[in-house]
């Protein structure tokens, strides 16, 4: 599943083709994603204008013209490349945005949980209220974790994927920035010292900053490539090695299911 560094990558690396490019078409090969794709709106809206910035909240990629906001979310598989030539679409393949210079941008997503959106320039999208601080933002810290969890019982791993917590984490980067602050996942929320928060909330910026660094080396692969780069997954300390030793001492680690979710942990590194 897409995580926030591949959602940050995917921004870094289609930005440049994008920016100021006159729109010529919208082209929908599938409009049923996870929610219907609104077609006309998207026709109406985009056609004709162009994309002044892009932005990352949260999961969401935010395309800014002068009538609103075209946002998507690349759900469990989708991913997004530049073409800088019309190619025949394969199967999943299901969305181009044609640009005026015969590039164009193509959604693809075998999954289909995935999902375009737009508002107008006043309105804020419902997905997009109540969202927590961006964990990379200068709102996020440990002192945010520790109020806003004084009192709840739930497990601190289901706190931190809470997007009203911290706006983007998954699976993935809770798993790890828990083993690396040494917090076990079933812990309650509410129980967790100030210090510990201060840890996790280190953690989980070094963890998303340093992904989204090695994302970077792979920029290019979003130009005619697979749209796809391979990100932190070598470096992964527990997430996925539910059975093999801890990285930091011989304990095998376990997984435990919270929240209908595959949690590995040491036992021995996490209290
Ligand atoms: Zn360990």
């Amino acid at each position: 599943m897409p995580e926030l560094p591949e959602v940050e990558t995917t921004l870094r690396g289609i930005e440049p083709y994008i920016i100021n490019k006159k729109i010529n078409d919208i082209l929908v090969r599938q409009s049923s994603l996870r929610w219907e794709v609104p077609v006309k709106k998207l026709k109406e809206n985009i056609v004709g204008e162009s994309f002044s910035k892009i932005k990352r909240r949260a999961k969401y990629l935010i395309f800014t013209s002068n009538l609103g906001n075209l946002i998507i979310h690349l759900g469990m598989s989708g991913s997004l490349k530049i073409l800088l030539n019309m190619e025949a679409p394969n199967k999943h393949d299901h969305i181009d945005i044609k640009f005026e210079d015969k590039s164009l941008l193509r959604f693809t997503d075998p999954r289909r949980f995935g999902s375009f959106h737009w508002t107008n320039k006043s309105t804020e999208h419902p997905l997009l209220m109540n969202l927590g601080p961006e964990p990379l933002g200068n709102h996020f810290s440990g002192e945010h974790l520790f109020n806003f969890s004084r009192g709840r019982k739930l497990p601190v791993k289901n706190f931190i994927m809470n997007s009203k917590t911290i706006a983007g984490i998954g699976n993935i980067y809770a798993s790890e920035s828990l083993f690396e602050a040494g917090i076990k996942p079933h812990k309650a929320a509410g129980k967790i010292s100030l210090p510990k928060y201060e840890n996790l909330a280190y953690s989980i910026k070094r963890i998303l900053q340093e992904s989204i660094n090695l994302g970077g080396t792979s920029l290019k692969d979003f130009v005619g490539g697979e749209g796809k780069p391979g990100f932190y997954k070598p470096y992964l300390a527990v997430y996925g090695r539910e059975g093999k030793k801890c990285k930091n001492c011989v304990t095998i680690l376990k997984n435990i299911r919270i929240g209908q979710r595959s949690s590995v942990f040491c036992s021995n590194c996490q209290k």
